[in-house]
């Protein structure tokens, strides 16, 4: 995937003291790439100009053209711890691997942990996609389908953003994820960590996926959460260009629920693409929205 850019000084020479790894490559890939930086720290990181692009798992930027794009910057060289849960709940960087959260055992008292690896297996690649694909990498490509970007809908997630000035934001994840492949990061801005607040991790959860082949991309995913004070809420995606999460302060009957359903997605809203037809999609929405509220509806733990 690397190599040498012809002319250019030997690997040794691209090595900074007391580094194995090189700091300056070269993907031979993508063609048009003309450098890739390994930053350790925040403090390296570059000014930001056109051609610019954060590489993180690769497995997508790798897997197209992206004739657009001059210098890539490796974040994993940051060297970022991949998850820390505390009292308060569970943060994950932007660089943990989907195969990584996968294999995360959380503490007993957060009931929401099956959620977490049936969104990780919604992502349905090879080994080698899920060891490099990342959270971060799945939130801001912001794919219909992104499977992260449903679980941290379903679980409040928070997003905290490094600016290029050196200034940090948090932002809901909802207001993260704007429509495919379109976000709220402004030009240099980079997804630092994801926070998932220990309140929702210690909801109860269901989940429902389909799609149109047995190995295919999410046409609908669909995860419900419920509180122990009885309140309720089902996260719709991959049926929708952006996540859609609807609360309600108790458990709604199926025609409310439906009721709520078509308010927030009119007719005409619906994702359209080669992993399913709007129409099809609204259908197994409702159906399965449906499922969801009915496997919640039993008393609270
Ligand atoms: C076989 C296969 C199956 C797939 N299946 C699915 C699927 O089912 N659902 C789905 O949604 N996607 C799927 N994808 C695409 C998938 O979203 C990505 O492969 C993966 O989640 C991207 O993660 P990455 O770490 O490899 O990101 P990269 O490819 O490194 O980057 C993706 C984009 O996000 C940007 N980026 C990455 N990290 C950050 C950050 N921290 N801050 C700011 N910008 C950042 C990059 O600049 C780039 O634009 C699939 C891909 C493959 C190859």
């Amino acid at each position: 995937m690397f190599g040498r850019r012809p002319g250019s000084p030997p690997v040794g020479k691209l090595l900074a003291k007391g580094s194995r790894r090189p700091s300056i490559w070269v993907a031979m890939d993508l063609h048009t790439i003309e450098t890739l930086i390994r930053p350790r720290s925040r403090a390296e990181l570059p000014d930001w100009r056109a051609g610019d692009a954060w590489l993180a798992g690769g497995t997508w930027l790798y897997s197209e053209p992206q004739p657009d794009l001059r210098r890539l910057f490796d974040l994993t060289s940051l060297g970022w711890p991949p998850h820390h849960a505390s009292r308060g709940g569970l943060t994950l960087s932007a660089t943990c691997t989907v195969a990584a959260l996968d294999r995360l055992e959380l503490p007993g008292a957060w009931i929401a942990a099956p959620l977490v690896g049936q969104c990780c297996r919604a992502l349905l690649g090879s080994f080698k996609v899920w060891n490099g694909a990342t959270v971060g990498g799945n939130l801001c490509l912001a794919l219909p389908a992104g499977p992260i970007i449903a679980l941290a809908t379903a679980l409040e997630g928070e997003c905290l953003l490094w600016a290029p000035d050196g200034s940090e934001r948090r932002l809901p994840v909802t207001d993260l994820v704007l429509g495919p492949q379109r976000t709220a990061l402004a030009p240099g801005e980079i997804l630092r960590s994801l926070a998932l607040p220990a309140a929702a991790l210690s909801r109860r959860t269901a989940f429902r996926r389909i799609s149109l082949s047995p190995h295919g991309r999410s046409g609908a995913l669909l995860v419900g959460t419920r509180a122990a004070d009885g309140g309720f809420t089902l996260t719709v995606t991959a049926s929708v260009p952006r996540p859609l999460r609807l609360a309600f302060p108790d458990l709604p009957g199926r025609d409310d629920l439906l009721l709520a359903i078509d308010a927030a997605i009119p007719d005409g809203r619906y994702y359209d693409d080669v992993h399913g037809r709007p129409d099809w999609r609204r259908q197994v929405t409702r159906l399965l929205a449906v499922e969801v509220r009915d496997e919640l509806a039993g008393a609270c733990p």
